[in-house]
């Protein structure tokens, strides 16, 4: 039994054209995280659960605020339209 989202590291994510976004539930903003960033930054191989996100991803209004800076909820979308640049 698979589950829809099988995806578990950022290299495979990106193969996918699965999307990924943060919300920081401390100033309740969301930002749409880039995966290929991402890849390019924590290699394909960085796994991509929330436990993993959270060691490398923070909220950088909060950092700067000096506020708690890991309150953060990830959330999996099928598809990121306008980020799917498979070759064709
Ligand atoms: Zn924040």
């Amino acid at each position: 039994m698979k589950f829809p989202f099988a995806e578990d590291t950022l290299g495979q994510k990106l193969e996918a054209g699965t999307g990924l976004s943060v919300y920081c539930l401390t100033c309740k903003s969301t930002a749409v995280l880039d995966l290929a960033e991402m890849v390019k930054r924590f290699g394909r191989d960085q796994p991509c659960m929330h436990w993993d996100l959270i060691k490398i991803i923070y909220c950088h209004e909060c950092r700067a605020a000096g506020r708690d800076d890991r309150n953060l909820q990830f959330t999996n979308h099928a598809l990121a339209p306008e980020k799917r640049r498979r070759d064709g």
